[in-house]
């Protein structure tokens, strides 16, 4: 049976293609913490694996620090403490035992592992300190959970970084734009940076840079943030350091992170009414080969089928031969489609005689006849066709949402019809932004990181003085 279309019924396509395509299982006893199945698993495998490759090339170090975090910690820096305080998850007890201090199961790691950096951090040579942790955290949202897009417990990585100077501290916040971009551009991704407004940037932050991907819905995803701390938690933490001049200082930190939700995003942007579409680097299946069998007569085809995947794994890729003798060739190509494996390859008796193959792209669903000689170049060439046609697709669908408003009234009747990703001007007074959000279902992205744009109007809601073009959406 096909699919919704992701476009005109997002929801509906969304939760079926997580179910079909063995990504999540939601059928869990606890809202919100839910199974990533084997295939969503390898998607953040992936994910992995290319941030670690970053990583190492820009010297950070994984570490893993503990999940239980004393309420105190929490505490010691005011905002952070208040902007967290509502989500978080307690143990209060052993056994029967109250405990006589309430432990936080990790909201973010922050305080914990700056309670460690100060006691590594002694002198200028033990800086820059960039460490990353892969784990899970508890975010207990009491508003609607969504699989992926808004769990209580989900998968992250959380880069702490700390430095001597506010300026090094701020050119660290670069390079992980930097690294998110390699990062985004090879899943095909089309996103926005902002620079959130100072009433939605992190708790305890000196600012948030953010990363926003839209979604078929018109609606936006928060797909990973980076935070300047200042030495705003340097100094409830005491991390300090001797400097060159022999002054003792407290250091300067950034943190930055991206979480599972970059697949909803990835699955969300690329996939189609037949299912997921992945990007070949990413997919946990690269290609599929499946045997086209007419009257029973399989001599010699499932026997090439199970050549060609040793010859293809040989080569580097992911591969299955899908040879199950209970299933129809038709059924494997719905089956293989709507999990997203980028490339099909056909073998039947013509194929067999010619020595070729019929292979098919999931992107356009074009299929071509290719010699076994020709295979693996025709296979690197068409991976590196489809991220381009990924990432052109994906974009076009970011500027087709792209829209103005110079009042509420435009914006409230945009977000009523089609939503997307609306300019306009704003005061930056917080009045204002409540209004947008209060009225609209909506609210405001920020301002364009890195590219300098004037208002040419009044705030859309309140008529002073427009001060920065901001940015507004609906956001899960
Ligand atoms: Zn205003």
């Amino acid at each position: 049976m096909p699919l919704d279309n992701p476009r005109s019924n997002f929801s509906k396509w969304y939760d079926e293609v997580l179910l079909r395509a063995s990504i999540v299982d939601v059928r869990t006893p606890t809202k919100g913490a839910n199974v990533l199945m084997p295939n969503g698993y390898e998607i953040w495998e992936a994910i992995k694996n290319f941030m670690n490759k970053k990583f190492k090339e820009t010297g950070h170090k994984n570490a893993y620090f503990p999940l239980l975090i004393p309420e105190e910690f929490l505490q010691r820096e005011s905002a952070h403490f208040e902007g967290f305080i509502p989500e978080v998850a307690w143990v209060t007890h052993v056994g029967n035992t109250k405990l006589p201090q309430k432990f936080a199961l990790r909201p973010t790691s922050e305080t914990i592992m700056y309670h460690m950096y100060a006691q590594w951090i002694h002198s200028h040579a033990d800086l820059p300190l960039k460490y990353n942790q892969w784990c899970n955290i508890i975010r207990w949202d009491t508003k609607e959970t969504r699989p992926l897009l808004r769990d209580r417990e989900f998968f992250w990585s959380e880069a702490h970084t700390a430095h001597s100077t506010y300026e090094e501290a701020a050119k660290q916040v670069e390079q992980s734009m930097e690294i998110y971009q390699s990062l985004f551009d090879a899943l095909c991704l089309s996103y926005l940076t902002f620079q959130r407004p100072d009433h939605d940037k992190f708790a305890g932050a000196e600012y948030t840079i953010a990363y926003d991907a839209p979604l078929p819905n018109g609606k936006v995803l928060q797909i990973g943030t980076t935070h300047h701390l200042g030495n705003n938690f340097a100094k409830p933490f005491d991390v300090k350091f001797l400097d060159t001049d022999g002054e003792t200082k407290f250091v300067f930190q950034t943190s930055y992170g991206i979480s599972t939700r970059l697949i909803a995003s990835i699955l969300s942007i690329h996939g189609d009414d037949q299912g997921l579409i992945l990007p070949p680097k990413f997919a946990p299946t690269q290609i599929v080969i499946v045997p086209i069998i007419f009257k029973k007569k399989s001599e010699g085809i499932l026997e090439a089928c199970q050549e060609l995947e040793d010859e293809l794994v040989e080569l580097g890729y992911r591969v299955f031969a899908d040879l199950r003798e209970q299933y129809t060739s038709g059924w494997k190509f719905s089956e293989w489609e709507m999990h997203g494996v980028p490339l099909r390859l056909e073998i039947g008796p013509r194929d067999l005689k010619n020595n070729s193959v019929l292979a098919a792209r999931r992107d356009t669903l074009e299929k071509e006849n290719v010699a076994r000689g020709e295979l693996g170049d025709f296979i690197s060439d068409v991976f590196d066709k489809m991220a381009i046609y990924l990432k052109k697709r994906a974009d076009a669908a970011l500027a087709s949402l792209m829209r103005n408003a110079r009042t509420l009234a435009e914006l409230k009747e945009i977000m009523r019809n089609n939503r997307g990703i609306v300019k306009s001007n704003w005061c930056e007074d917080v009045e204002c932004a409540k209004k947008v959000k209060d009225e609209t279902s909506s609210s405001i992205l920020g301002t364009r990181q890195g590219v300098i744009e004037t208002p040419d109007g009044p705030c859309l809601v309140c008529g002073n003085e427009g001060k920065v073009v901001a940015y507004i959406a609906s956001s899960y």
